[in-house]
């Protein structure tokens, strides 16, 4: 994605920008320099286009900003946490962490936006008519009123994930119940208002205005993608939706004693047996994790020194899990602990492992 820089906390969430924002900010002055601010206001010397085309383009970014932080209000009111607000080449990104609880809270959080986007508008409408404003003002206030307001239209176009498109799924999610359901159509809607943009675009940059239309062949590629991930997403949920760990662990599990010596361990089981990691037991029960990964770290002329029990990751309650836990458990579990593999229990007996790459095996055998 490219770097990006915090440049500030607002609401106690951390303001982004990314690479991306300055080439579009850069072309943005420029545009508004060269083109709207001498066609608006006459007499006026070049460095005063220049200076009202970079205030405009940060009073659009604001503009942008205080639209994210409308979302941002409202979601934290609903107590969900958001990372980072980032602003990049298509605008503002606030991220959000988890889904909305309900499609009401959906539709609040969503609606949020455009109407803040709308009162904006309206605030530099006020400013434009406000009598004996100076020319000056009233050509800034008069381009973000007109933004402002093609970006709550722009937002509200029911695609997902555009404002609309989340305001689409709250209605289908409230109407079916079903929030997968919901999330696939204003997926596809999404995706549906992306190839028109791309049509537009290409249809603009062949008979000649190259530019407006290389915008919108960027931000119809850009829509497109993220659609068509949300759906993905939908899709993997729902392949995960009742399946256990027992329905995917591998049952026959291999162990190793923690007095073995590295040596032993790697011949006897790493090469024979081409596994990833075994689980070390010690008098009986589940003492660790001894994968590649700590391998790796220890100098071959070290193996026939060094005991399994020495040099493996010590068992803990977060290594293991039940069978009958549902999967997804089992993967939060191995991305918060960032661990691979999670040992499978029934009281104190080891009855099979779970590892990301059987996971994986799984699911690719299964779908298709
Ligand atoms: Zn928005």
């Amino acid at each position: 994605m490219g770097q990006s820089w915090q440049i500030g906390r607002v609401l106690g969430i951390p303001l982004r920008v990314h690479v991306s924002w300055f080439i579009v900010f850069a072309l943005l002055s420029w545009s508004l320099s060269q083109g709207y601010f001498p066609a608006v206001l006459r007499h006026v010397p070049m460095w005063q286009y220049w200076v009202l085309g970079i205030v405009a383009a940060l009073l659009l970014f604001v503009s942008v900003l205080v639209h994210e932080l409308g979302h941002c209000i409202v979601a934290l009111r609903y107590r969900i946490p958001i990372s980072q607000i980032t602003l990049f080449i298509f605008g503002g990104m606030a991220q959000i962490k988890r889904e909305a609880p309900t499609p009401k809270a959906e539709f609040l959080i969503a609606i949020a936006g455009p109407l803040v986007s709308v009162l904006i508008a309206l605030g530099f409408w006020g400013a434009a008519v406000f009598p004996g404003a100076p020319p000056s003002m009233m050509a800034i206030a008069e381009y973000l009123m007109n933004i402002n307001f093609v970006l709550a239209a722009f937002n509200l176009v029911p695609g997902y994930p555009l404002d609309g498109g989340r305001v689409l799924r709250a209605g289908i999610w409230a109407w079916s119940h079903n929030f997968h359901k919901a999330t696939r159509y204003a997926a596809r809607a999404g995706q549906g208002f992306a190839i028109l943009l791309m049509v537009v675009g290409l249809y603009d940059v062949t008979t000649g205005a190259a530019m407006g239309g290389m915008w919108f062949l960027l931000i119809g590629g850009f829509l497109f993608s993220s659609a068509q991930n949300s759906h993905r997403q939908v899709a993997f949920q729902e392949s995960l939706a009742g399946l256990r760990v027992g329905d995917v662990m591998t049952p026959e599990v291999v162990t190793l004693q923690a007095d073995e010596t590295l040596d032993q361990a790697v011949n006897r089981y790493f090469l024979q047996l081409g596994f990833g990691g075994f689980p070390v037991m010690a008098n009986g029960k589940v003492a660790g994790m001894l994968s590649l990964r700590e391998l790796k770290t220890i100098p071959r002329e070290e193996w026939p020194n060094l005991t399994v029990g020495q040099v493996m990751t010590p068992h803990a309650p977060q290594s293991e899990i039940r069978p009958n836990e549902p999967i997804t458990a089992a993967m939060d579990r191995m991305l918060q602990e960032d661990r691979s593999r999670l040992v499978v229990t029934e009281g104190e007996k080891v009855v099979g492992l779970i590892t990301r790459s059987g996971i994986a095996r799984f699911l690719d055998l299964t779908q298709r």
